[in-house]
């Protein structure tokens, strides 16, 4: 488990052994902490058949068919595009209805339910009025905020971040992670996993410069056409974007939630239609959600 996750792994666990792990959970916190890996683990300690215990005993047959990544009561979206549409739900749906084929738990993982559609969530939420008995469904959010709010209620939520940031710089030097100077260090405490990544990417000083240019643009240091640019050049652009907007606008979601609640949803449009956009026309994209992003920060 990763260490800054291991406090809420523990409180996990021991829900899970006094029968008290809840139907439906909201895994949500900044993308780069590791909720995925919290779902996984969890999802280990409910399909493990010699529990309820404090970890899976890795030896059953049901441990075993997950080691092996073929067990037929675990269900995960396969879709990793920017928009879970309602087929995903339908599947999900017939999946918590089959029986159980080992006898025990029947788990699902839906990953960043922020992409669903609006027919996807209406559909959801059938699913999570009516919990079928021994299903679990876990889901992770990095924007909790664009999801219904009849959603988010039927969930138990848990809103991960890093309680002590020396957990995750110890971590980080355990790893060989190259020495991080200040501008980094934001980055590194609050999304651990995307620093990582980024450095074994080689593109840390990539990300900066980007970052470097989009807060010069914003304070009007530097012109919208050198921006769209340098930005055009960057990859995983929107990665370095959305942990920019999370960073730097974090405190308009107070001051003014709906006009960041709009930005927000205008970010994943824009997610969504940058893989599919060439050319002048992704320029164009971008140059519009850098208008966007200048308005609400004025
Ligand atoms: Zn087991």
């Amino acid at each position: 488990m990763l260490p800054w996750l291991e406090p809420s792994y523990q409180q996990l666990s021991s829900l899970h052994q006094r029968l008290q792990l809840p139907h439906a959970l909201l895994l949500s916190g900044r993308r780069g902490l590791g909720k995925q890996q919290l779902a996984e683990a969890v999802v280990r300690l409910l399909l493990c058949q010699a529990g309820p215990a404090e970890a899976p005993c890795g030896r059953c047959k049901s441990c075993q068919l997950q080691q092996a990544g073929h067990h037929p009561d675990f269900w995960q979206d396969t879709d990793a595009s920017e928009r879970i549409g309602v087929d995903s739900i339908r599947q999900l749906s017939r999946f918590f209805h089959e029986h159980a084929q080992q006898g025990g738990a029947r788990v699902a993982v839906l990953e960043r339910v922020e992409r669903m559609s609006e027919a996807a969530a209406n559909a959801l939420l059938k699913t999570l009025e009516e919990p079928p008995a021994g299903g679990y469904l876990i889901l992770t959010s990095d924007q909790p905020a664009l999801l219904l709010p009849t959603i988010v209620s039927r969930c138990q939520q848990w809103s991960l971040t890093v309680a002590d940031t020396k957990v995750v710089e110890l971590w980080w030097q355990q790893q060989g992670g190259q020495t991080l100077d200040k501008f980094f260090e934001p980055l590194l405490h609050s999304a651990p996993l995307e620093a990582w990544q980024w450095q074994q990417s080689g593109q840390l000083e990539q990300v900066r410069q980007s970052l470097l240019q989009l807060e010069q643009y914003l304070q009007g240091q530097a012109s919208m056409q050198q921006t769209v640019q340098l930005l055009a050049k960057t990859e995983q652009l929107p990665l370095v974007l959305s942990w920019f907007v999370r960073e730097r606008l974090a405190q308009k979601s107070n001051a003014q939630p709906q006009g960041y609640w709009q930005f927000l949803q205008r970010f994943q449009q824009w997610c969504r239609d940058e893989q599919q956009l060439l050319g002048q026309n992704k320029q164009l994209a971008l140059t519009a959600l850098l208008i966007e992003l200048k308005r609400l920060n004025a």
